[in-house]
């Protein structure tokens, strides 16, 4: 493993490793979700670069970007175990905006519009700006992106494509606690009462399933809202089923028939995003 914060010397040093080029950005905090990524990776490439990059323009919220949980150390012990076919690039801010810490501005197809992107003014035009520019610099054959944020990867999958980027995104299953709560470096920010309501949104997306081929699709938001009403200290943001293609959200007049449910909760100061496939 070798561990650089610089690009420019990174894309040298890569430019005479063995290809395929698998990529994994992260934020670090590094948990078994970010393994199961990993490991595909290594199983898929013959060099595989992990960027580790709190990226600021992707924070609509200052205060969830000071509190994020940073453990570059036990992150890089935790990936040496991959060996030497493997690269970390852990930048600072600089290396990759320069003095301008701002995001670009994509067109994002309407993606954005909806659960995550309105909601979190700017989030994906600073995911847009931070991974595309790991995509152009390091020409990864392959980019490999977690189903935990699945609108995230639809609109890397978008803005590749209108880019006319080579490297092949790749989506990956999400990775669940034994109790079915989904991995996320913010779990390790709940006291222990909040951790055990965080797996309330994989119920209520599993109790949404199960009633989603019965009643109209308006019906069942309402259920699920009252549902949600039984626990006091998690509030729910959004619970919305989609068309998992274009994000737009189900007809509300019909039952179910195909969808995915996306899910987004307030527990205390965190916030905790999931989704399931519906059908
Ligand atoms: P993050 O560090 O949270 O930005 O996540 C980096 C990558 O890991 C993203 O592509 C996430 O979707 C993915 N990821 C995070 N948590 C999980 C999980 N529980 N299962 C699968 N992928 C995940």
């Amino acid at each position: 493993m070798e561990v650089f914060d610089s690009s420019l010397s990174l894309v040298k040093c890569l430019s005479n490793k063995p290809r395929p080029l698998g990529m994994v950005p992260t934020m670090g905090a590094l948990h078994p979700g970010h393994f199961s990524l990993i490991e595909k990776a290594m199983e898929e490439n013959q060099t595989v670069l992990i960027s580790i990059f709190i990226n600021p323009t992707q924070f609509n919220d200052q205060n969830d970007f000071e509190n994020y949980p940073f453990q570059i150390d036990s992150d890089l012990e935790k990936i040496k175990k991959y060996g030497n076919k493997t690269f970390v690039y852990v930048p600072k801010a600089f290396d990759i905006y320069g003095d301008r810490v701002q995001s670009k501005s994509f067109d994002l197809n309407g993606l954005d519009v909806m659960m995550e992107g309105e909601k979190r003014a700017g989030h994906f035009q600073g995911v847009a700006t931070v991974v595309s520019y790991f995509l152009e610099i390091f020409r990864p054959n392959h980019a490999y992106f977690g189903e935990k944020d699945f609108q995230q990867l639809r609109i890397i999958d978008h803005i590749t494509q209108s880019m006319g980027l080579k490297t092949k995104i790749i989506g990956c299953p999400i990775v669940r606690e034994s109790d079915g709560l989904a991995m996320s470096s913010r779990n390790s920010l709940l006291t222990s009462e909040e951790r055990k309501l965080a797996v309330k949104l994989f119920e209520g997306l599993q109790f949404a399933k199960s009633h989603a081929k019965k009643v109209p699709y308006r019906a069942l938001k309402e259920m699920v809202a009252a549902w949600f009403d039984n626990y006091d200290d998690l509030a729910l943001d959004y619970f919305q089923i989609t068309d998992p293609k274009t994000l737009k959200e189900i007809s509300f007049d019909e039952p179910l028939t195909k969808g995915r449910g996306f899910i987004a909760a307030h527990l205390g100061k965190i916030r905790l995003i999931d989704n399931l496939d519906m059908s």
